[in-house]
């Protein structure tokens, strides 16, 4: 079901509530990383130049102790994001109350007013994070129409996201959660063939869903990473030292009986006698890892299998490193997945996971992707095939709410 979009409605003069994901990492006060910020910057425009009157919110790190509130104020947010878009963000200290609707009152076509970390209210019976109805309803009777362009928070059913969407008469997504609903859901739901997905980093555990339902949807599935050693350890081999989920060995083994085929494993991989940056890597075949020794990356033999399993993919999804990519010597298998994916004509290709996302970003490729999504758990949730309470609270195209 496409979900409507801010470009459906009709802004000009609207108080518009916009949910952001201002989530940005800190330290000592100061924004480390405002690529948020940056990302959310084209709704935000858009917005302006439809001259509404926008109120932003977002939530900012987790909130349990009143000390937490000094730490995570979204006061240098709005800072930041005043200079970005050189104009007035009046920052309003507030999640509630007289001062705060009487900024919003006194708001212009064109204005911004951008107010205090949404978890805030979470000291109070956690009413943010729980949903609290009297606090959705508040949030929504603030403004005339809801934008929601946080998808890292779209697998939540918080009072920022569906708590507004479920009290206000017309909820739409912004243009970065259009995108994640129009790449993952589509490549989930309906993608062009072949499909091939590539699942890598640390557990099986944390992926079973994704694996599960994507062996229904993918016509090949590449296992990389530590979750390879699962799987290996289930067809009976030796994994030695390796990142290996032994709870999961029975699950791995169903799954290669099921899939008949569509599971690929790797070949080769690097393997070491400790985990290290600078530990002694030795090349050897799949089958032959020693007791000794862990697997840390794919080897040169698995990327020209995987490069030919991709050859004539039309969609294809990513999620997990191939390798302990955070030390260089062990990158090679991340940064070629990389290489061969910015190669591939014609296929969209999307990129979902923190970490991997954070390794494409980090070796170069940021713009050779269809699609980087912005949402660890959000992506992770959206491939395991689940409905998302952010993403369902918004109103359907071609419908007049959320229910017909
Ligand atoms: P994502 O956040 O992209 O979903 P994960 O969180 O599942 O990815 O996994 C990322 C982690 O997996 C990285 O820290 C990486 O070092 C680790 N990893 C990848 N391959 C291996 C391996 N062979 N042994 C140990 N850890 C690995
Ligand atoms: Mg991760």
């Amino acid at each position: 079901m496409s979900k409507k979009t801010i470009r459906d409605i009709q802004l000009q003069g609207k108080t518009v509530l916009m949910r952001v994901d201002f989530n940005v990492p800190m330290s000592e006060g100061r924004i480390t990383n405002d690529n948020r910020i940056v990302q959310a910057l084209p709704t935000i425009k858009y917005a302006l130049e439809q001259e509404a009157k926008l109120v932003l919110f977002s939530h900012l790190g987790r909130i349990k102790t009143e000390a937490d509130k000094e730490t995570n104020s979204l006061a240098p947010v709005a800072k930041r994001l005043s200079e970005l878009l050189e104009k007035k963000v009046t920052f309003v200290p507030e999640t509630r109350g007289q001062v705060l609707e009487k900024a919003i009152k006194n708001m212009k076509n064109g204005d911004i007013v951008m107010f205090e970390n949404t978890r805030f209210e979470d000291l109070n019976e956690k009413a943010e994070s729980k949903n609290n109805p009297e606090l959705g309803k508040y949030w929504a009777s603030l403004g005339d129409v809801f934008v929601n362009d946080a998808f890292g928070t779209a697998h939540r059913a918080h009072a920022s996201n569906v708590g507004i969407a479920n009290n206000i008469e017309t909820a739409v997504a912004g243009f970065l959660m259009e995108k994640e609903i129009k790449f993952i859901g589509e490549a989930v739901d309906n993608p062009e063939r072949p499909f091939v997905a590539i699942l890598g980093g640390a557990k099986v555990s944390d992926k079973i869903s994704v694996i599960e339902n994507l062996l229904n949807k993918a016509d090949k599935i590449l296992i990389c990473g530590a979750m390879a050693y699962t799987f290996y350890k289930a067809k009976g081999y030796e994994v030695g030292l390796s990142k290996c989920e032994d709870d999961f060995v029975d699950f791995a083994k169903q799954l290669l009986e099921k899939a008949g085929g569509k599971i690929i494993l790797p070949q080769d991989h690097l393997v070491t006698k400790e985990f290290a940056a600078d530990a002694e890597a030795d090349l050897v075949p799949a089958d032959n890892i020693l007791t000794d020794q862990m697997g840390m990356d794919i080897g040169p033999k698995t990327i020209e299998l995987f490069k030919e399993q991709l050859n004539d993919a039309k969609t294809v999804v990513w999620n997990g490193p191939a390798g302990v990519f955070e030390f260089e010597k062990f990158a090679t298998g991340t940064k070629a997945i990389c290489q061969i994916l910015a190669e591939l004509k014609d296929a969209t290709t999307i990129l979902g996971g923190g970490d991997s996302a954070a390794a494409a970003i980090q070796m170069g490729f940021q713009d050779k992707f269809t699609h980087i999504s912005t949402g660890g758990g959000a992506s992770l949730e959206y491939l395991e095939g689940k409905e998302l309470p952010g993403i369902k609270a918004i109103n359907n195209k071609g419908c007049c709410c959320k229910n017909c």
